[in-house]
């Protein structure tokens, strides 16, 4: 690496914490589907932040949001009332099952919420949560004990008590590990971090069943697919099973920082001045930006439109996958989170792929150290899906070659 991006990755390594391994570029415009680096070398973007970015990036629509209200009021905290909060809260109450909202900042901070909600709704000493093992939901204390990847914990123990993880698509074991001590089951209704895994749906009917027989709470963290990444605003209506709970981030605010946790008004009044709280949470510009994305999301024909860029992209990486079935088995995942399954030679160069996308100025990554996933702004043109596929297509080749 040579030039402006590397002398930014020098000055950024000097002085930010190594907790990143990042590609070499340092971004520094974004328009629609295309990141511009200090170099001026173009990418078209695949991943959309990991899933946030899903109007395209600076969408003109929430950039004017952000504007104007940073114009009239950036922030005064939760002890007034703010205008853009409630047109968000309203916003997301009409459109889910939810009739109230918790406003946080982040996915991570948004399931604290309802991991607290949980346990104060449950009373003393009902304080277990049983998410799945692969399941990913944050990396503050409480939501890394949550997550199923044990090597997440590693090198932070002990890790907060309260947590267990039931193995991926199995309710015999998932009941036997229920006890009185529990009081609700957490998880994604498709596993993105984890190798965007599609969870069965009898499995999550049974999941729900579980609740309802043992009392549970059940927790959607659709904080990957929500907001209409999945081709409807959020992943379980698809499913055709309500939540008790669900919670949202990423996509909400196409790029600013914030999340919320969703849940029915009975639930909520365990939420009673003084037991949980933000200084930021719902801060006017950020839920500005939040209400102007919704916006675009809910016109009619957005989230048709959504479904089918999904289908065609799934058909293309099918395509893929019979061409070159030494290297990848097959393609799933709903709307626009999609993943190519690798085989296990296509695993062991995952990371090596998207290294070689990226030199032809595409941007995906490898997740769950099995699927290459991609996560394109969800306004991205069959045009554009088709320069990724042929993209995609070259680097497989190259390793048949
Ligand atoms: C990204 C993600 C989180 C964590 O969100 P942050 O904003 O990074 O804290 C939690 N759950 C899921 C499913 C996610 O994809």
């Amino acid at each position: 690496m040579s030039g402006e991006n590397a002398g930014w990755a020098e000055r950024s390594d000097n002085v930010l914490t190594g907790t990143y391994a990042r590609y070499p570029a340092a971004m520094v415009k974004g328009e629609g589907c295309t990141l511009t680096d200090a170099e001026g070398r173009e990418y078209l973007d695949c991943l959309a932040g990991i899933a946030v970015c899903s109007l395209g990036h600076c969408h003109p629509a929430v950039t004017e949001a952000i504007c104007s209200q940073a114009r009239e009021l950036v922030h005064v905290s939760n002890l007034y009332y703010t205008l853009p909060q409630i047109k968000l809260a309203e916003l997301l109450t009409e459109n889910s099952f939810a009739d109230q909202i918790f406003m946080a900042n982040s996915g991570a901070e948004a399931n604290e919420a309802a991991i607290k909600l949980a346990r104060i709704c449950a009373g003393p000493d009902r304080y277990g949560i049983i998410s799945l093992v692969g399941s990913f939901h944050g990396r503050t204390l409480a939501t890394v004990a949550a997550t199923g990847q044990p090597k997440l914990w590693e090198g932070f123990e002990p890790m907060p008590e309260g947590f267990s993880h039931a193995p991926f698509g199995n309710l015999n074991v998932l009941e036997s590990m229920i006890t009185d001590h529990t009081c609700a089951i957490l998880c994604e209704p498709l596993q993105g971090e984890g190798g965007v895994r599609p969870l069965d749906i009898e499995y999550l009917k049974g999941v729900e069943d579980l609740c309802r027989k043992h009392d549970l709470l059940l927790i959607f963290d659709e904080i990957q697919t929500g907001i209409g990444r999945t081709g409807s605003l959020f992943a379980y209506e698809q499913l055709g099973i309500v939540p008790d709970v669900m919670t949202v981030a990423k996509a909400l605010g196409n790029g600013l920082p914030i999340g919320a946790m969703l849940t029915r008004k009975e639930l909520a009044a365990s939420f009673v001045p003084g037991t949980h709280g933000s200084t930021f949470g719902g801060n006017p510009v950020a839920a500005a930006g939040a209400v102007a994305t919704l916006a675009i999301i809910l016109e009619d024909g957005f989230l048709d439109g959504v479904k089918e860029k999904g289908e065609y992209l799934q058909a293309g990486l099918e395509g893929l996958a019979a061409r070159f079935p030494a290297l990848a088995d097959g393609a799933r995942g709903m709307g626009l989170i999609r993943g190519l399954v690798l085989t296990e030679k296509g695993v062991a160069n995952g990371s090596d792929m998207v290294n070689r996308l990226f030199s032809k100025g595409i941007l995906i990554n490898f997740a769950g150290n099995a699927v290459l996933r991609f996560l394109p702004p969800l306004i991205i043109t069959t045009e554009e899906i088709d320069r990724l596929l042929t993209a995609l297509g070259d680097v497989l080749a190259e390793y048949e070659a």
